[in-house]
């Protein structure tokens, strides 16, 4: 009887799923394994937002696995010991596990490698399960990753991807080997009220739901922010309840311009990966330096927390900010204005920004959040780093009507559409009966010291 180990990470699912495939035609049983990793949560990863979605997909994966005869294992601890361990109590020859981005990814490979190899036994990490198209992949000449998102899109729309693979029929995991009980979310009161629910049954009804119709006004209206729409996939693709690989495939059979512009989007996620794969450090550190010095002290902090409350004065700002605290979740438009207002408008340093991102998005992802920081505050990819958004602009631009700020901030909600975006030029009256903050700062004055503080004047 042989016996492998599969090691779940950002891969909750079991559709599409190479490490698990070819552990089950290797093997005649396997440990599906799951281990909640003390130094994962310390990374910053333990939100309570991404906590109860993990416990969702945690959840869903056991009752598959139980459906199909088998279940999950679930381990607290170090990962490499836990492995070891399950591995040693099962003896298993082989551990399959999907490839890692992150620099914490790389180093957990690196060690399991070797602790297994000691032990007699052998890791085999699988590509491509976590993106559409393994970082590396594609190389522009001379270099190991690309840093400009569109000759990278050129290259990886002509790659060919590998076929998706089905779930798979029945799972037999050998007896004797001990599971701590799934984990619980955390207490309701600490979550998001609009938080929505994890899974991969949930993830592939909205994918399905998705592509059968809403995906073919996307390019038309991924950018309203109050019309709400786009796939909301992102926290499935972010724990791996739906594979990249497979929703490209599906929405590439769909066809139309909708699905070109949506896959369009699924090519970004795989850019970040793909910078950061190469460039670890670009989690915190500036991936290219403008030598900007951040504003400090404690007006910078009042206006920190201005922002993060959604307290600005300027409504599509805080219409989002909120929007974020009630559902874990942003629209993609509305997190960049939000990003350009702290890092540019308020000129308060990016990580001040990802950091309180990351502990409330429910989709927080180190590539994604970091470097789509980055690319905003131009210490990124972006090849114009000194665009600054004007929240007003943006406010009428992808808010025509309103109907996003008056969900979101419901003092302004009776005012007539054309005062919306500029509450303040209200006469002294109608504003003073307002429950509405004054502009932290006026966007003439701001923009003059972000182009003073980068040396564009
Ligand atoms: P759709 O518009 O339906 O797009 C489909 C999928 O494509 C998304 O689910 C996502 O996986 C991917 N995608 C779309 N836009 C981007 C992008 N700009 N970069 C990378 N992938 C993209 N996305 C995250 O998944 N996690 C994050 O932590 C995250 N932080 C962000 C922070 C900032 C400052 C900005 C500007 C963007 C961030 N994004 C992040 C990217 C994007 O905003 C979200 O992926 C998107 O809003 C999710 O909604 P959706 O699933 O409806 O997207």
């Amino acid at each position: 009887m042989t016996v492998s180990v599969v090691l779940f990470t950002s891969d909750l699912r079991l559709h599409d799923h190479p490490p698990l495939r070819t552990a089950l035609k290797s093997a005649d049983e396997i440990v599906p394994l799951f281990v909640r990793d003390p130094a994962v949560d310390r990374s910053g990863f333990a939100a309570p937002n991404r906590l109860a979605f993990l416990a969702d997909c945690l959840a869903d994966l056991d009752a598959g696995l139980r459906e199909r005869g088998g279940r999950l294992v679930v381990r607290t601890g170090d990962t490499v010991s836990e492995v070891l361990s399950v591995a040693r109590r099962a003896d298993a020859d082989e551990v399959h596990m999907a490839a890692g981005c992150s620099a914490f990814a790389h180093h957990r490979e690196e060690r399991l490698r070797r602790a297994l190899e000691t032990d007699g036994r052998r890791l085999r990490v699988h590509a491509g399960v976590i993106t559409a198209l393994p970082p590396g992949a594609v190389t522009p000449q001379g270099s190991e990753h690309f840093a400009v998102f569109t000759p990278y899109h050129r290259r990886w729309a002509a790659e060919r991807l590998r076929t998706p693979l089905t779930p798979p029929r029945a799972v037999r995991v050998p007896d004797g080997v001990r599971s701590d009980a799934l984990p619980a979310r955390p207490a309701a009161a600490s979550l998001s009220a609009g938080l929505a629910k994890g899974g991969e049954r949930e993830g592939r009804r909205r994918l399905t739901s998705w592509l059968g119709r809403d995906v073919d006004a996307y390019e038309a209206r991924h950018d309203d922010l109050a019309g709400d729409a786009t796939s909301r996939l992102s926290p499935y693709l972010h724990f791996g309840a739906v594979s990249a690989t497979e929703v490209v495939h599906r929405a590439r059979k769909r066809g139309g311009a909708g699905a070109e512009a949506f896959v369009r989007q699924l090519c970004w996620r795989d850019f970040h990966h793909q910078v950061l794969s190469a460039r670890p450090e670009a989690s915190s550190e500036d991936y290219r330096t403008r030598h900007d010095r951040w504003r400090r002290g404690e007006e910078a902090e009042a206006d920190l927390r201005a922002w993060r409350e959604g307290r600005t004065g300027y409504p599509v700002v805080d219409a989002a900010m909120r929007q974020l605290a009630h559902e874990g979740w942003m629209h993609n438009r509305a997190r960049l204005l939000t990003a350009s207002f702290l890092a540019k408008t308020l000129y308060v340093d990016w990580r001040e920004g990802a950091r309180h991102f990351l502990a409330l998005l429910v989709d927080g992802d180190v590539a994604n959040n970091q470097l789509n920081w980055q690319w905003v505050a131009g210490t990124g990819t972006d090849s114009r780093p000194n665009r600054v958004l004007n929240p007003v602009l943006q406010g009428r631009r992808y808010d025509p009507e309103g109907a996003y700020v008056r969900r979101w901030v419901p003092e302004l909600a009776g005012l007539e559409t054309r005062s919306l975006h500029e509450p303040w030029k209200l006469p002294d009256r109608e504003r003073s009966a307002l429950d509405y903050p004054a502009p932290l700062v006026g966007l003439g004055d701001a923009l003059d010291r972000f182009r003073h503080a980068r040396s564009l004047d």
